[in-house]
């Protein structure tokens, strides 16, 4: 019997890893991404979390063999160090220019039709799987990242609390460092290559743009992005959404890439027996939508929790109080966000 195509919307990663699974199944696929690449994206390159039973699964184990490995942290309330922890398990750093770019790459040779530069429509239509990242939506949070070149770190991941922000500072390939942030803000940004180290600065992280200031931008990967939710995001209709379509958890767990191949891995089974004639589209959306609820909805609630007590000032002092006296582990917290 002949089997179905499936058309997978948005070749971030959710989208090219859900292809590469099926490919390796040899489900024909085709993937239709708006961008071309390489190309950068708004993310702090820290992956940490993934099982490396889940890489093999996904067949793209290979592609993490050379990615920088991060196990020291520190913390930081604006100036002040506030923790320093060893990761439970070595995290990858690794850019988005190149990642996507290898699993574009992976996906093609084993047959997958990938057309970049088109946009597709956001229809629920049977055999289309939603992979194209946060859907738009009014909110007050900016996300920004660069990498920067000559910037020495004083741990493999900085993390940088703020009153309704954070900066992660972590390791990437060639030397250099990838610096992403979320912010809560009033006003838009003025833009321009500045408007890291204005945000950075208008968070209260005055310490912390003065060293961006003085590193090396690489202009080409300052990206930005607006209007994006975090959490579950609004089901639309009886579409079947992977990654960030389906849920984005609070970006300083480092956690929401590891989130993103996660949900292809869970989404590879049901695909390929509905791709075989074996169920309906509507019994794959939902037992893709159980799956995740499953998987996901723990670690969301938690992550949404922590971050309502690190991006304020005393929920901050009462954290960093609590792991200096061992009343609880960096451990606990790092399990529950995963
Ligand atoms: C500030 C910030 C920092 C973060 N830091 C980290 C971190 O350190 N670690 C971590 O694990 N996660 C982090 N994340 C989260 C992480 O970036 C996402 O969870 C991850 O990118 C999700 O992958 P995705 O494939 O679902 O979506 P995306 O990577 O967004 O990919 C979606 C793709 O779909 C394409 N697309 C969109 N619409 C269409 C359309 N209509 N037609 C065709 N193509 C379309 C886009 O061009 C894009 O290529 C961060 C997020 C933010 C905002």
């Amino acid at each position: 019997m002949a089997l179905k195509k499936l058309t997978i919307v948005g070749g971030g990663l959710a989208g090219l890893a859900l292809g590469i699974a099926l490919c390796r199944r040899s489900i024909p696929v085709q993937l239709l991404e708006a961008s071309a690449y390489p190309r950068h994206r708004v993310c702090g390159e820290f992956l940490s979390g993934i099982h490396s039973e889940e890489l093999v699964g996904l067949g793209i184990e290979d592609l993490f063999v050379d990615a920088a490995r991060s196990r020291e942290t520190i913390w930081f309330d604006g100036p002040r160090a506030i923790l320093r922890a060893t990761l439970p398990e070595a995290a990858y750093g690794l850019s988005r220019f190149q990642l996507d770019s290898a699993l574009a790459q992976r996906f093609i040779a084993l047959g997958g039709q990938l057309r970049t530069g088109v946009r597709a429509g956001d229809d629920p239509a049977e055999g289309t799987v939603h992979a194209s990242g946060r859907p738009q939506r009014d909110s007050p949070w900016i996300g920004l990242k660069a990498h920067f070149g000559e910037f020495p770190l004083s741990a493999d991941l900085e993390i940088h609390l703020a009153d309704g922000g954070y900066v992660g500072v972590t390791r990437v390939e060639e030397g250099r460092v990838n610096v992403s942030g979320l912010f809560r803000r009033k006003t838009p940004l003025n833009g321009g290559p500045r408007m890291f180290t204005q945000a950075v600065a208008e968070a209260g992280l005055g310490q912390l743009a003065e060293r961006l200031e003085s590193a090396q931008m690489d202009r080409a990967s300052l990206k930005g992005v607006s209007r994006f939710h975090l959490g579950w995001q609004i089901q639309r209709g009886a579409a079947v959404c992977i990654g960030d379509a389906a849920a984005l958890i609070p970006p300083f767990t480092g956690n929401g890439m590891t989130m993103a191949l996660q949900s292809a891995l869970l989404a590879v089974e049901p695909l390929a027996q509905w791709s075989q004639g074996e169920c309906g589209w509507e019994s794959v959306g939902r037992a893709i939508r159980k799956a995740q609820s499953g998987m996901f909805s723990t670690r969301l609630r938690w992550a949404h929790a922590m971050q309502k007590v690190l991006f304020q000032p005393l929920g901050r002092r009462i954290c960093a109080a609590l792991i200096a006296r061992q009343w609880i582990s960096f451990e606990t917290f790092y399990r529950k966000l995963r």
